[in-house]
């Protein structure tokens, strides 16, 4: 069955059938999408038949403004970043911050002042340590697809770097932690309200952007995410399962009791008595894991490189040229992963001949799964 319409709540009367399980709660802005959502059969991954709300969305959302992401110069100040080194926390990119990561032996500036800035999406870095933005690829789209009728999984996904969370409301994109600096060398900034642009060209949130003003207060960063309308209470996104994700406080302002390990309980919400997702107060302020079950095919981007293309890694954006592995997804999908986060994960812990016991921890399963799902190792 598939079918057609640009009022989500006429969904319901041109398609009988499904029930959508929150037919107010696919609430997205209108101005979200690009041409008409529609209602398609879809595939769970754990092979469900199922009905899901699938609709195309811009490389950015009209209005939003977005930036300051790397500082030209120490004088400068750019967005923020997530340092995993000595002294952890969440940063302003200032001086100070540059200064601290000089001191840890990775430098970012010469002896002007200047620091060093790559446009991900166009070139390689060549300094050692490079603050890398993105510029916007305005042309590109993305298509995505959540469950109608949310199912829970048998046992939790754990969202490993990089890992696709879900969609915003206003059709942005939320994925989880950024690749570590300690790992990758370099620093791809993220601006106040938590996003930035990937190397496919369009822009993303590794944060709850309409509750950044609880994580910055809470951490001490001198900061404000004014482009984004802040309201701990808002719903804020749909999870890639298809449940709802909230600021970190319920509607009447109280305090989210009894979240589980993914920050998640089943409460009464604007969407009715379901299972919802809040926003923590540090940063990352996201999910931990997925409870429920994401749709097979649920992100697709028309970008020649980045998350979601259909060669992630090609490009001057991606970390390594060439595609895939052959085997490579059906591993990933045995192991419950995005085949990018466990490509991230090899990747990090050293490419061919990584430390199995290393990329196991890192997504969350037992070395023996992953010895086992892998494809043979040349
Ligand atoms: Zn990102
Ligand atoms: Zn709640």
């Amino acid at each position: 069955m598939r079918c057609t319409t640009t009022l989500i709540t006429l969904l319901t009367t041109l398609c009988a059938t499904p029930v959508l399980a929150h037919s107010d709660g696919m609430a997205f802005d209108a101005s979200a999408f690009l041409g008409d959502p529609q209602v398609v059969d879809c595939t769970l991954e754990d092979g469900t038949a199922s009905t899901c709300f699938e609709f195309t969305v811009a490389a950015l959302p009209e209005e939003l403004e977005i930036g300051p992401f790397c500082p030209a110069t120490l004088d400068d100040v750019g967005g923020l970043w997530q340092w995993d080194g000595e002294n952890p926390g969440l940063y302003r990119l200032d001086r100070a911050f540059f200064e601290m990561l000089d001191a840890q032996g990775f430098t970012f500036y010469d002896d002007t002042g200047a620091v060093a800035v790559t446009d991900i999406r166009l070139d390689q870095p060549t300094a050692d340590h490079a603050c890398l933005s993105a510029s916007l690829a305005p042309d590109v789209t993305m298509t995505i697809r959540l469950p109608m009728e949310p199912r829970m999984a048998q046992a939790p996904t754990p969202l490993g770097t990089v890992a696709k969370v879900g969609v915003g409301l206003d059709g942005v994109p939320i994925f989880a932690d950024a690749p570590s600096v300690l790992e990758r060398d370099h620093l791809p900034a993220l601006d106040v309200c938590g996003g930035h642009i990937d190397p496919g060209g369009w822009y993303h949130w590794h944060a709850t952007a309409t509750d950044m003003a609880t994580v910055l207060e809470n951490e001490g960063v001198e900061a404000d995410c004014a482009a984004v309308v802040q309201n701990a209470a808002a719903p804020f996104g749909f999870a890639f399962d298809g449940y709802p994700m909230f600021g970190s406080t319920e509607p009447d302002g109280g305090v989210p009791e009894g979240l589980d390990a993914c920050g998640g309980h089943v409460g009464t919400t604007a969407h009715g008595e379901t299972y919802h997702y809040h926003a923590s107060q540090s940063f990352p302020n996201l999910p931990a894991c997925l409870v429920g079950v994401v749709a097979q095919d649920n992100f697709a981007t028309t970008a020649a490189q980045g998350i979601g293309a259909a060669n992630p890694r090609g490009g001057p954006g991606g970390p390594d040229a060439g595609e895939m592995p052959p085997g490579f997804d059906a591993a990933a999908e045995t192991l419950g992963v995005d085949p990018e986060t466990l490509f991230e994960a090899l990747n990090a812990a050293g490419g061919p001949e990584a430390d199995l016991s290393e990329v196991a921890a890192t997504l969350g399963v037992t070395e023996d799964a992953l010895r086992t799902a892998l494809p043979a190792r040349r």
